[in-house]
């Protein structure tokens, strides 16, 4: 086993074993968590060792990179999922590797996904992604919409050619009344999803909790967590 090999697998099993503890602490099922390991900023041959490690979801979040990521390594089975802000000229790009959108934020987008998604002969996955900190109709600093225009998106992406809505994503916010406080802030994702559920049941993704606060999404029922730095270590730029 190669050094690189070695610490991942450490790494990767550090990360189980939270995942675990998670879910018992929690009454949860271990298969009711997904981990995606975030590999942004990391090399291709990073990803082609995660898979041999038995990963099987990753995640990007910027265009530039993650595209020559995917076509690198095409031809391992891996679900990827993009998880940065995405802006409409790059859609197309994006819709010809991801698998799943994680966030969807604005009409616009879904428009530009769907037309792509067609355009590409594919189907793809979308997850709203939530600004628990935006005020009503506004978006947040790192992307995401105010929870109050989450069904009118919800209703877009159902109806659009070439989508399937999944979910919802969150990054717990750094600032505002959910600043510091991850579980509040999953525990009111939660309830944004139930509702969601009630009008869209197949839209059941949760997508919440990072290498800091895993342990919060988990307990408040995320069914994926991304984690980045946990796996990979601390990133030699900021991603
Ligand atoms: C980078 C990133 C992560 C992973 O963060 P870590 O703290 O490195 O685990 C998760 N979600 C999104 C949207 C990210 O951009």
């Amino acid at each position: 086993m190669t050094d690189r090999k070695a610490q991942l697998a450490a790494n990767l099993a550090q990360v189980e074993e939270r995942i675990v503890s998670s879910c018992v602490a929690a009454g949860r099922k271990r298969e009711e968590v997904t981990l995606i390991v975030v590999t942004k900023t990391y090399p291709a041959s990073d990803v082609r060792i995660l898979h041999e490690l038995g990963v099987r979801h990753v995640a990007e979040n910027r265009d530039q990179d993650a595209a020559p990521k995917a076509t690198a390594c095409a031809d391992l089975s891996l679900t990827w999922h993009f998880v940065g802000q995405l802006q409409t000229n790059k859609v197309r790009s994006v819709t010809g590797y991801a698998d799943v959108v994680q966030s969807v934020d604005r009409a616009k987008l879904v428009t530009a996904l769907s037309a792509a998604a067609v355009r590409g002969e594919r189907e793809l996955g979308c997850l709203i992604q939530v600004a628990l900190d935006a005020e009503s109709g506004e978006r947040g600093e790192r992307g995401g919409v105010a929870p109050d225009g989450v069904e009118e998106l919800a209703a877009a992406i159902g109806e659009a050619p070439g989508l399937r809505l999944d979910g919802l994503m969150t990054v717990a916010p750094l600032a505002g009344e959910y600043a510091g406080r991850q579980r509040a802030a999953f525990d009111r994702l939660m309830e944004i999803s139930s509702r969601l559920r009630a009008g869209h049941p197949a839209a059941n993704m949760v997508s919440a909790g990072m290498s800091g606060d895993l342990e919060d999404a988990v307990a408040a029922g995320a069914t994926h967590v991304r984690v980045g730095t946990a796996v990979l270590g601390v990133r030699p730029r900021l991603g």
